[in-house]
């Protein structure tokens, strides 16, 4: 039987942009497929809810259990939205178990944390690319809140009660200034050493987060768009921290399971980790993971990315398990 992991459910804007201007933004090196019903107005408000109850329904009658709520800006910039959300799910027989909120944090201080939380928030995904340095985030993100602090955002979210997740973007700017000049200094032959020790401290610096759960995303980007050209030009480091991240979780983590898109989940110092590619390591390393049901798998380039997309939602649509691999 076909499992639904989990529903995303994307956040009309109410300004028709983010607030952030990331430098790496997905949603800007893409058109966004989804017509915006949601645009205010009495009738088309009630097309657009009922839309999203009926998804909703489908998705619990196929065991689904977690919502995320994402989109291509910021949820908590529409917190009309959100609370008409909570009215919607008010009609479902059964609620979720779990209902996520991507973000990067932008003026969610503890009043609109607590919001969230009475909503039925249960897991903040903070997305981030440097956890050390809040002044070095803020000049990727161009986060719309100055003031943002990290430690201060998960202290808060974990004495709510609610599970932090961090989410780090991976680009050689995950690296303070101090670590990015011990890379610089290091042969090509001990980097691979370097950035274990690295990915270490990385790891224990999660654990002051709060962490319950961290994701570590390999960037993804269009060529020819202003993002790719300064994704391109801050990874020279990349693949060496994702290697040994790959390393240490494979080496001294547990696998928990395997997530349906591909990725696997290893707990290691008391929070779950995935790495979005992690499959194709344990692939060169011969590792076997278990399927519960077997996936198509739709290998991809840049060239060919939405060709692949258009056929993986085709396949989707007749009830198949499709998995998208990069080459
Ligand atoms: S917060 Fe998300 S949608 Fe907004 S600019 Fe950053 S990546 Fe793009």
């Amino acid at each position: 039987m076909e499992v639904i992991q989990s529903l995303s459910i994307c956040c009309p804007s109410p300004r028709g942009k983010c607030i952030n201007h990331c430098e790496t933004c997905t949603a800007r090196q893409h058109e966004n497929p989804y017509q915006d019903k949601f645009d205010g107005t009495h009738v088309q408000c009630l097309e657009y809810w009922n839309d999203v109850i009926k998804r909703m329904r489908y998705a619990q009658s196929k065991g689904c259990t977690t919502v995320m709520l994402t989109g291509s800006n910021e949820p908590q910039q529409n917190r009309r939205w959100i609370e008409g959300l909570y009215l919607a799910m008010k009609s479902l027989n059964q609620p979720f178990d779990n209902i996520e909120i991507q973000t990067t944090g932008a003026f969610l201080d503890e009043d609109y944390l607590r919001f969230l939380k009475d909503f039925g928030v249960t897991t903040v995904a903070v997305s981030t690319f440097n956890i050390n340095d809040d002044m070095r985030n803020q000049k990727i993100e161009h986060n719309a809140d100055k003031m943002l602090n990290i430690q201060k955002l998960c202290d808060t979210i974990e004495s709510l009660g609610m599970n932090v997740r961090i989410c780090v973007n991976v680009t050689d700017c995950i690296l303070t200034d101090e670590e990015a000049d011990k890379f610089a200094h290091t042969t090509r032959q001990d980097l691979p050493h370097i950035a274990m020790q690295y990915v270490e401290s990385l790891l224990q610096r999660c654990h002051e987060l709060h962490a319950n759960q961290v994701t570590f995303r390999k960037m993804w980007s269009n060529e020819g768009t202003p993002e790719a050209v300064w994704i391109k030009s801050h990874s020279w480091y990349c693949d060496y921290i994702l290697d040994a991240i790959k390393e240490i979780v494979t080496e001294k983590g547990t696998l928990l399971h395997k997530l349906p898109y591909g990725a696997a989940r290893y707990d290691y110092l008391g929070f779950s980790i995935v790495v979005d590619d992690l499959m194709s390591a344990l692939y060169r390393q011969n590792i076997e993971v278990e399927h519960e049901n077997k996936a198509d798998v739709i290998t991809y380039t840049d060239d060919n990315f939405k060709d692949s997309l258009i056929e993986a939602t085709r396949l989707r649509k007749q009830g198949k398990k499709v998995v998208l691999n990069r080459k």
